[in-house]
């Protein structure tokens, strides 16, 4: 087999294991005679794989039982307007920082319904840190307030989360989600594209505390609605069936690491290992303040763009793909998610010192 090391920011790396685990029940899973692929979401089967998948999803995350943890469609991005037509019925008002291209775009997009307060942007710098807040630009009467907790495209990370008081905090966690211990109860919404951290594209994870459903805008489209999806149980319409199925794969996977502690202790080893190399290298250098730096997402460059496009050329022959930045920024990012393991950080390292003797 010659499988490579895969540095892509998602769809990403998924564990071996779980790709074993699905081969093996491709086509006949448990004694159902037939693939997951192939089975109605209304059967005893697809139920217990649901219910298993939204179980594992709270025993990982500490989810308390005034959430509902759901499944959708759509990707992140429909969240971007999801968010606003059943939160912001109220005031229709947010508050939002732009850390990047994912808040912009939810900005953008909430700005179709409702009034958006911008209360800071690290803009000024190419998103190379977290803003500082002040919390006198904060609205009272926002419905919510919105951040993107970890930036995949320019590598930072919110490690202090923003006092919104009685306004609940809304967070983008789609190249974090159970990289680390977050705190559920501080949120009032959490949600995550799946092809990142948790499983295939197709599945979106949402959780939201209940008083927060259940009054979207009268123009809000069904599928739209986190109502109808509540009271169905992620079963309304076809659910993306193999898609959940994976992530219950790699929720039993995580579980079996010792649960999101252990997984986390694990990414910051790989990071530390990355950003030690980074900070000590005279050829490369990482983009991001040393305060803000995601565990997921290590954005770096070698300063000129020739020995940028000769790194990922070189790197690729030897197994080390996907590590050309994003195109709106250019260099390199090494994606480092859950399932890429150490070794596999310790083999770019090692590249990266062999490109460095050879190319100053
Ligand atoms: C990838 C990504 C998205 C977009 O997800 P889609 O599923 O492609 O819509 C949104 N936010 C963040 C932080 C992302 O990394």
């Amino acid at each position: 087999m010659s499988r490579v090391y895969n540095f892509s920011a998602g769809p990403s790396m998924l564990p071996l294991e779980v790709l074993k685990k699905a081969q093996e029940e491709m086509c006949e899973y448990a004694s159902s005679g037939m693939s997951v692929m192939e089975m109605s979401h209304r059967s005893k089967d697809y139920q217990e794989i649901i219910d298993g998948c939204e179980a594992l999803v709270r025993e990982l995350m500490h989810v308390p039982d005034n959430y509902k943890v759901l499944f959708l469609q759509g990707g992140g991005s429909s969240q971007f307007t999801m968010i606003p037509m059943n939160l912001a019925s109220k005031n229709k008002k947010c508050d939002i920082v732009i850390t990047g291209q994912w808040a912009k775009k939810a900005m953008q997009e909430a700005k179709r319904y409702i009034t958006v307060n911008e209360v800071a942007s690290s803009a000024d710098r190419t998103f190379a840190y977290i803003p500082k807040l002040d919390k006198s630009k904060f609205s009272k009467d926002a419905d919510y307030f919105y951040i993107c907790m970890n930036n995949t495209i320019y590598g930072t990370k919110y490690y202090e989360l923003p006092d919104t008081g009685d306004v609940p905090l809304v967070a983008d966690i789609s190249s974090m989600v159970m990289s680390e211990e977050i705190d559920v109860s501080k949120f009032g919404l959490l949600f995550a594209g799946a092809q990142k951290n948790l499983g295939p594209a197709g599945v979106t994870l949402v959780i939201v505390r209940e008083d927060l459903i259940g009054n979207a805008m009268d123009i809000t489209p069904t599928m739209f609605n986190y109502q109808i999806h509540a009271d169905n149980k992620s079963l309304y319409n076809t659910p993306p069936t193999y898609s959940i199925y994976i992530m219950k794969l790699v929720l039993e996977w995580i579980k079996d690491k010792g649960g999101v502690a252990a997984v986390q202790k694990a990414n910051e080893k790989k990071a530390e290992i990355l950003y030690s190399y980074l900070d000590s290298s005279k050829l490369f250098k990482g983009t991001v303040d040393k305060a803000d730096r995601s565990l997921m997402n290590v954005p770096f460059v070698t300063g000129t763009e020739e020995l940028d496009a000769k790194f990922v050329a070189e790197a690729k022959k030897a197994g080390l793909v996907n590590l050309k930045g994003h195109r709106t920024v250019g260099g390199m990012r090494a994606s480092i998610y859950n399932a890429m393991p150490v070794e596999g950080v310790e083999k770019l390292v090692e590249f990266m010192k062999k490109f460095e003797a050879e190319n100053i």
